[in-house]
């Protein structure tokens, strides 16, 4: 059981969560939990001001920190023995911090290592506070610690966790807590090297954490505690209409993460999905709602009532870049050229399409953006349309609808609405598309409207239009 930071970002929502876990402790779950919700950009801000030996601002983060955590305990606990102790623990936690953003301030920089430790303090405080929660309602429960076993490498900036490690090390090391305890619980988002230095999974890492741990240890199911009912059909803040999906399966819930769904961290999918293991996206506010379930693949009786387009994402800040050359007529090098340049750029390509003389690549929109075009430009000519969007739809039951894409385009042109670059291929469950920024509100409130909310495909297979 993951719980992000909304979750336990306050006494409510702690309480909340330490319902959700009490009725659920006899199938004995591993609770992963993330910092309270902020603390994090808070300490990146700290470290920010260490750097610039801004002392100042460093210690008044830090107060606010400790501050925060101290009346939350006095909110949740009462005095006791055990209340004492984990003040203690917070203390000793807090003079640790103090320290590394004092080491940052006395270097001028942030080493990478003193950062991740910095980084890791905000889960290092909330799961023993969660666990002497738990403790307090009558769970038996122990706090165990990430770092004896989330172990990565690092490939240049990337992190790279161990799965093998890992497996080897959760099990070994948590057989003991899981004996003698109905709840465990563990830091989200931190890690170790194999060397033994601090790390961290990237931002968002506590769903991460949460599908690594559930490969590793076989898990009946990993779920994911937000605030939100599930995956939805669209982005509630533009569909009002978006509804929770029942279930969907690995692949659709990749390609939405991907392309700008806000659920759920993209790598969280994988290890997971290696190994069959069901992830239930649920909204701790709600308890009593199904959520989404996402699954390996789609059981021959779901999405039976299900339109063919699932669910609408939408990835904004988007540059279209089209590198035209008669070159690319020629060799397949300039190929080759163009993306080692995004490559060395660290540019994420979205959506690609190509023509005899064109290229057509989607990335982020970047402050470096004149450096990658001086680069680009060594290849041929190149246009750029920045403040575009992505415009994703998804579902399994599209692979055999091979006139969707031309139904889009119709209905969005009926709508004044110009497409610029789309892909999909055959036997494709996503199809992509690119917009102007200033149409993206039409353009998903129509795909919603008429793709999701008025769509049923009969149980023949055959698609019926709702009015
Ligand atoms: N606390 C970390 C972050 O804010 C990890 C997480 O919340 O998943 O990025
Ligand atoms: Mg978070």
């Amino acid at each position: 059981m993951k719980f992000g930071g909304s979750s336990v970002k306050n006494t409510a929502a702690i309480q909340r969560v330490g319902k959700i876990i009490k009725q659920n402790g006899e199938r004995k779950p591993l609770v992963v939990v993330s910092a309270l919700g902020g603390i994090t950009d808070q300490l990146i801000e700290a470290l920010e001001y260490a750097e610039k030996q801004n002392s100042a601002k460093v210690e008044e983060i830090v107060n606010r920190i400790e501050k925060r955590h101290l009346n939350l305990i006095e909110a949740l606990l009462s005095e006791s023995e055990n209340t004492v102790k984990l003040k203690e623990a917070i203390h000793t936690e807090l003079e640790k911090l103090r320290i590394l953003l004092g080491a940052t301030e006395a270097i001028r920089a942030q080493s990478k290592r003193i950062s991740n430790a910095v980084l890791s303090t905000g889960e290092l405080l909330s799961s023993k506070i969660l666990n002497a929660y738990l403790n307090t309602l009558g769970v038996t429960s122990e706090c165990a610690d990430a770092r004896k076993f989330i172990v990565v490498s690092y490939h240049g900036d990337e992190v790279v966790p161990q799965q093998k490690t890992i497996k080897k090390q959760a099990n070994a090391y948590l057989q003991r807590y899981f004996d003698q305890y109905d709840v465990t619980v563990t830091q989200g988002f931190i890690a170790v090297t194999q060397q033994g230095a601090p790390a961290t999974l990237g931002r968002d890492g506590s769903d991460y954490t949460a599908s690594l741990l559930g490969a590793a240890l076989d898990c009946e199911e990993i779920q994911i505690w937000s605030d939100v009912d599930g995956i939805l059909t669209a982005d509630p803040s533009i569909v009002s209409e978006a509804k929770p999906l029942e279930s969907m399966t690995f692949d659709e819930a990749c390609e939405l993460a991907y392309f700008g769904a806000r659920v759920l961290h993209p790598a969280t999918i994988q290890p997971a999905l290696e190994n069959g293991i069901p992830v239930r996206v649920l909204n701790s506010s709600r308890p009593q709602e199904k959520g989404t379930v996402i699954v390996a693949e789609n059981s021959p009786s779901a999405g039976q009532r299900a339109s063919r387009v699932k669910s609408i994402a939408y990835k904004e800040n988007i540059t279209l870049l089209t590198i035209e050359s008669s070159n690319l007529l020629l060799s397949p090098r300039v190929m080759e050229q163009i993306f080692m340049s995004l490559y060395r750029m660290g540019k994420k390509v979205y959506a690609v399409s190509k023509s005899a003389t064109k290229v057509s690549i989607t990335i982020e929109n970047g402050t470096d953006q004149d450096n990658l075009i001086r680069e680009l430009s060594k290849q041929g000519r190149v246009h750029v349309e920045p403040n575009k969007v992505i415009v994703t739809v998804v579902g399994e039951d599209m692979r055999s609808s091979h006139d969707l894409s031309w139904q889009i385009i119709r209905m969005l042109d009926q709508a004044g609405i110009s497409i610029e670059l789309i892909s999909q291929f055959a036997d494709q469950i996503s199809l992509t598309f690119i917009i102007d920024e200033t149409d993206i509100e039409k353009t998903v409130h129509l795909l919603h409207k008429r793709l999701v909310e008025k769509e049923v495909t009969t149980e023949a297979g055959n698609v019926q239009y709702w009015q």
